[in-house]
């Protein structure tokens, strides 16, 4: 055999690899902002029933499932691209956006995709922080535009933090931008959202309005269908038919598609089940900061536990005692709120902690 090193590209070496949160038997799972409940036996028995044709491969363009989202969102369906996961649709916007010399702005910290995709597009992220409050510094970013700009991220609700924008500052963010941008609004929490009067918009309705933005959502948080890849974006045809172009073909399996089918029927069932965990959110909330915990508001199903240096430690043994939590060196936890036997079982642990760190 020859030994000579592979070419692959250099700038990609110091590319980290995804590390999602690992977990044991018996350990709780709060790491990945996933529902704690298994599929409802309608969304089991259209799996079950989708399973008998994947000797198939399945339709290439989503079509019932996209005519089911249209109808459901009063868009056109060419205004809606069916993905393998919202993260899919995150990294095609970057693919069908730019390229080497092009810039992808967003929020720091964010989705952990948004750099990562940008670097693998040979883009250069362009990363603004948070403001004091773990929000979206939507006047900063405004700021940071160029002409090199190419696409913008806003994560609202924003993962890990879990904080939102008001909505005058994401309409005059969204006035600010020149309308050649795609700003992309990643809503993939958005069934848990609970606006307060100042934090209420409709993606849908703003739109309308800024022909340049995308929405993005997930059947993986409220619909509770993590495990089978769906995501959508709604967005301008014009941006839709690129994305159409550059989707990996059958990467939505029939399984995937038969599911989010069943679960947009079950939506007023799904749903129900997200008041429960903001029900939960705001217990498990008042008891951290009742615990000496800094936790800023959550319009997500997570919780942002902002440790600074002791986030690292803090998961570790959260771990160890059972409770698999997502660390952020240097910066916070992220902690799933399900429901109130899992809530409890990490907030025991994190009174625990307390008493001797806080
Ligand atoms: N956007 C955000 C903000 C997320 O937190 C996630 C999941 N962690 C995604 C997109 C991707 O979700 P999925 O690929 O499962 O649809």
């Amino acid at each position: 055999m020859v030994d000579v090193a592979l070419r692959i590209r250099p700038d990609l070496d110091d590319l980290p690899v995804y590390v999602p949160g690992k977990t044991f038997p018996g350990a709780v799972k709060l790491a990945s902002n996933e529902v704690s409940e298994g599929p409802l036996p309608s969304v089991l028995s259209a799996i079950t029933e989708a399973a008998i044709g994947v000797n198939r491969y399945p339709d290439n363009g989503m079509v019932d499932l996209t005519a089911a989202l249209a109808k459901k969102l009063r868009v056109t369906e060419d205004e809606i691209q069916v993905g393998c996961g919202s993260v899919i649709l995150c990294q095609n916007l970057i693919t069908v956006t730019s390229g080497p010399g092009d810039e992808v702005l967003f929020g720091w910290r964010s989705f952990e995709t948004y750099p990562l995709a940008t670097r693998v597009a040979g883009a250069t992220p362009v990363m603004v922080p948070l403001t004091v409050d773990h929000t979206y510094d939507l006047r900063a970013m405004a700021q940071t535009i160029t002409d090199r700009t190419r696409l913008i991220f806003i994560c609202n609700a924003n993962n890990p933090t879990g904080t939102v924008v008001t909505a005058d500052d994401l309409r005059a963010f969204l006035r600010s931008v020149p309308p050649h941008i795609v700003v992309a609004l990643d809503e993939a929490y958005f069934e848990y959202f609970r606006p307060s009067p100042e934090q209420a918009y409709d993606a849908l309705e703003l739109r309308r309005e800024f022909r340049n933005l995308v929405i993005l959502r997930t059947f993986s948080k409220a619909y509770g269908l993590a495990g089978l890849r769906v995501g959508y974006a709604v967005g301008d045809p014009q941006v839709i038919e690129a994305l159409n172009k550059v989707h990996v073909p059958f990467s939505v399996s029939t399984i995937a598609q038969r599911a989010a089918l069943a679960s947009l029927s079950a939506t007023d069932e799904l749903l129900a089940r997200t008041d429960a965990v903001v029900e939960e959110r705001g217990r498990v909330t008042a008891r951290l900061r009742q615990l000496g915990y800094p936790v800023p508001d959550s319009q997500a199903n997570f919780v942002w536990l902002a440790l600074g240096e002791r986030a690292t430690d803090f998961a570790a043994l959260s771990t160890e005692a059972g409770v698999v939590i997502r660390p952020f060196a240097g910066d916070g936890v992220r902690v799933t709120v399900t429901n109130p036997a899992e809530n409890d079982v990490f907030l025991a642990f994190a009174e625990r902690w307390s008493q001797q760190n806080l």
